[in-house]
This record gives structure tokens, sequence and C-alpha cells, in this order.
């Protein structure tokens, strides 16, 4: 199988690769194909329970990144998966339902701009469609790109950002209330510049501000239907988005996440475990309305 490649017994807090990378940067939106190292994404050392047995996901951003290690674990605890992406991610997309096909799951593949206002509801409409019924949401694609100065944010950019950060979280979940029964969950992707602000990312940290902001307010609202909405804020994550962040320069690339505590970026593989972890009931029952910080060792006060 797919997972069950080697790795040594040394725990992976400490082991997985640190900064400098080699020099690298792509067009936005990235190819997950052309980074250099590979993300690690396969999470061989995670041991799956049929956790999400019989449910459906949809995943946005699933072609690659975080979105892509999600679709694969969830296919593993026993979900079949919807994945939206860019039409140029096609290839990353392929790859990723042949991971998901790999266990034995449906990998149903949904191109689409959602930047487009009826995206997010077709998108909805051929997963129940395809795969007969909607229990799980991750919202989870996004648009980054930095710029030295706020005069550099154009009206054009700010509208952008917002267009595909947080309009599609909104849109998307009002377009699958009416398929989601209790127990279901919704989870979308925020990040740690939600909290800390981003000096760099005016645009983008304020859209973040914002997906937690409607998360908690979805969970109030949500909770008499039995439906859990949180949230996940990862610190730096070896994906393309970085890579492809148009004012990021090769540089930077490089010496991508030397500022968390534990001096080297996120792989996919340590993001995924907690997606499972807000989609099962069993294990998160309780838990509505957090946004949960994955910051290798940053305290948030
Ligand atoms: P990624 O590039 O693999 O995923 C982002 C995805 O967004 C792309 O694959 C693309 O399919 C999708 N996307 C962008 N514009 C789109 C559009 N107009 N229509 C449809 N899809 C579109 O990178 P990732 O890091 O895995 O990003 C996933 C999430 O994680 C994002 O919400 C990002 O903000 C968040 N995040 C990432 C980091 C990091 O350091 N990589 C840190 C904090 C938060
Ligand atoms: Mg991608």
């Amino acid at each position: 199988m797919a997972h069950s490649e080697s790795r040594t017994s040394a725990p992976q807090l400490t082991s997985e690769p640190k900064p400098p990378f080699p020099k690298q940067h792509q067009e936005a939106p990235g190819i997950e194909a052309e980074l250099d190292p590979q993300p690690r994404w396969r999470a061989p050392l995670y041991r799956e329970a049929g956790k999400l047995k019989g449910k459906v996901a949809l995943i946005t951003g699933g072609d690659s990144g975080i979105g892509r290690a999600v679709a694969y674990l969830y296919a593993r605890e026993g979900a079949d998966v919807a994945i939206n992406y860019l039409p140029v991610e096609q290839a990353d997309a392929e790859e990723t339902q042949r991971a998901v096909q790999s266990v034995g799951r449906k990998c149903l593949l949904l191109p689409g701009d959602l930047t487009e206002p009826r995206t997010a509801r077709e998108l909805v409409e051929q997963t129940v469609r395809e795969l007969g019924h909607l229990d799980v949401l991750v919202s989870n694609a996004a648009h980054q790109a930095r710029k030295s100065s706020p005069e550099e944010v154009s009206d054009d950019e700010f509208d952008r950002t917002f267009r595909t950060n947080v309009y599609p979280y909104f849109q998307l979940v009002r377009a699958a209330l009416p398929h989601l029964k209790p127990g279901s969950a919704i989870i979308a992707t925020s990040s740690e510049t939600s909290i800390f602000g981003s000096e760099k990312l005016p645009d983008y940290s304020a859209t973040k501000g914002a997906i937690n902001a409607l998360t908690k307010t979805l969970a109030s609202n949500l909770l008499e239907r039995g439906i859990r909405v949180n949230a996940i804020a990862p610190g730096p994550v070896w994906t393309p988005l970085n890579p492809s962040d148009a004012g990021a320069s090769p540089e930077q690339v490089s010496k991508f996440g030397s500022h968390a505590p534990v001096g080297r970026p996120a792989q996919p593989e340590e993001l995924s475990p907690a997606y499972v972890f807000l989609a099962s009931d069993a294990d998160s029952s309780y838990i509505t309305g957090i946004v949960l910080p994955v910051l290798g060792g940053e305290t948030t006060g």
C-alpha cells in the first residue's frame, strides 16, 4: 500500500526535513509534483481505525498539500472523498485520486474555480449526486501573495483573497446544510496568521481571522442541528502555497519554516490527523467552535 513507505524510528518532531531547502519558486497555484523535497503526506506511522467508515467528505484544495494528506487519511479511515482544485492542478489531483483508490475508496475529481459564485453549490450537488451523501466538509482552499507594504494590496487583490478564502467557506456551508445530518462535521483551514497577524499578508491574515469568527458563529448556530464546526490553524507547512507565493523569493522559500520554534515547517502528514480528530464523532463529539493551533511549539497565550 502507498502508506507502507519505510521510516526510521527517530521521533517525527526532530526528524522531518529542515531548512535550508533548495531555492525554488513556482507560478501560483503551484504544483506539488515540482516541489523539492517532496512533501510527506502518506503518514506511514499513523494507524487507522475505521473512524470515518461509510462517510463522504468534500475537500477543497484536495489536490495537494494539506488537502491531499487529509483526503488520503480520510480514505484510510473509510471515507469516500470528493476533491476540488483548479483545472491546472489536474495532475496533482490525479495523484491524490490514485492514493485514495489504492486503499479501496472512491475519489471524485471536481475541478472548478471557487471565486465563481456558483462553484460551491455545484461541488456540493455533484458530491451528493455521485457519492450519495455528504457528512464532512473541509473548506481548505486559499490564495496567498505577500506584499511588502499595505499600499501594494490593490482592491482587486484584496477582493481576490477574500473571494478565494472566505466567501466559498460560507457558500459551501450554505449549500451543504440541506444534506448534513446530525453527527456531520465542518472543518475550515485557518492559519497562524489569524492569531498573530502577518506583516506582509494583510489581506490573507484578515481572511483567516474572518474564518475563525465564522467558524465560531456557525458552531453556535448549528449546535442544535448536531453539526460541529471547527477550524485548524497551521503554522508553516511544506506545500505548494508558499513556494508559489508571488511575493516570496527563492531565497525566502529555502528558509521556509525556520521561524517556527521547532525550526522547520510541518509536513502535511503532521496536520492531517487533526482533521480526522475533528471529523470523527468518536474523538471530538464535545468539541465545536474551536480553532485548533498546530504550530510547532509556538504558544498562543
Ligand atoms: P496548497 O497549495 O496545496 O493548497 C491550496 C489549494 O487552494 C490549491 O491546491 C488550490 O487547489 C486551491 N485554490 C486556490 N485558489 C483556488 C480557486 N480560486 N478555486 C479553487 N481552488 C483554489 O497549499 P496548502 O498549504 O496545503 O493550503 C491549504 C490550506 O492551508 C490553505 O487554506 C492555507 O491558507 C492553509 N495554510 C497553509 C499554511 C502553509 O504554510 N502551507 C499555513 C497556514 C495555513
Ligand atoms: Mg494544489
